[in-house]
């Protein structure tokens, strides 16, 4: 480490970006720390990859029972409990945020130091106030959802995709707005398990030249066959639930 500085790489965030760049730098040698304000792992782990994976999983799981088309081997599914998918996947975000970021950081010798980071001036950072030199800087501070400019927002009470991600009762139906890999792996999602979804927005990675407007566009077929809930084993039962009012599902996606 050189004189005067307190560490040789300051990383601000805990995501996979500062991971890879502080494993990178000890493996040269340097001295690292890493500067986190919220939850340690950052958008991937804990409310991004992960945790979306998982419930997509559960979701196409539910689907295959619905759709299997062999009356030889025959599949039903219940109604979901979104309460107890949600909770498995907060145990499996749990488990890897501990084997995936916090042992790595251990294994690899650098220290994740909790705290809003902020530069002082343009050689020193404050970590909750703190002064705190190092010699080179990393900023990976990641992205959040950007909320589109769309009239009567304010007054609907909309979601993100973190905060769909944490409900504990299928809605009965679903705007989403955004169709990047976000908005698109919502819509799948909660549709394969029982929400009646229609998205706006761009599909990506382009329009289909079958969608000539690309702007507004549902998911037909894949909500007609996921809106359904099956208490008994038919497959053609439609969705009985008494879920909450339809909310607006905005996305860091660029809308139209
Ligand atoms: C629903 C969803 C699903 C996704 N699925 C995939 C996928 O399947 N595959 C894929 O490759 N990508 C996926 N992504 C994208 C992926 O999660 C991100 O691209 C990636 O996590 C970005 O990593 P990062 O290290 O750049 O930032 P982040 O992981 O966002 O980390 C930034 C960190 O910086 C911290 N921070 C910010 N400002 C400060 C500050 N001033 N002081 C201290 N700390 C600060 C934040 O708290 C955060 O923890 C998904 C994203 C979402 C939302």
């Amino acid at each position: 480490m050189s004189a005067g500085y307190d560490v040789d790489l300051a990383v601000v965030g805990s995501g996979g970006a500062a991971m890879a760049a502080a494993i990178t730098a000890r493996q040269a040698g340097h001295t690292v720390v890493l500067i986190e304000r919220g939850v340690l792992g950052g958008t991937c782990v804990n409310i991004g990859c992960v945790p979306s994976k998982t419930l997509l999983a559960a979701a196409g799981a539910r689907h295959s029972a619905l759709t299997n088309p062999f009356d030889g081997a025959p599949t039903s599914a219940g109604g979901v409990d979104l309460r107890a998918l949600v909770h498995q996947k907060d145990e499996l975000v749990e488990r890897m945020r501990s084997t995936k970021y916090a042992h790595v950081a251990a294994a690899h010798g650098f220290e994740v130091v909790p705290g809003h980071a902020r530069f002082l001036d343009r050689d020193t950072l404050a970590v909750d106030g703190k002064p705190l030199r190092a010699q080179a800087y990393v900023v990976a501070t990641g992205a959040a959802p950007a909320v589109p400019e769309l009239a009567g927002l304010d007054s609907v009470d909309w979601l993100t995709s973190t905060t769909a991600m944490e409900l504990e009762q299928v809605p009965r139906s679903l705007v989403v707005i955004g169709g990047g890999y976000v908005g698109l792996e919502q819509a799948q999602l909660l549709a394969r398990l029982g929400a009646r979804v229609s998205l706006v927005g761009r599909v990506a990675p382009g329009p289909s030249r079958s969608w000539p407007n690309p702007c507004v566009r549902s998911l037909p077929r894949t909500a007609s066959v996921s809106s359904r809930s099956t208490p008994s084993p038919s497959r053609s039962t439609e969705a009985r639930s008494s879920y909450g009012p339809p909310r607006v599902l905005p996305s860091a996606q660029n809308g139209c």
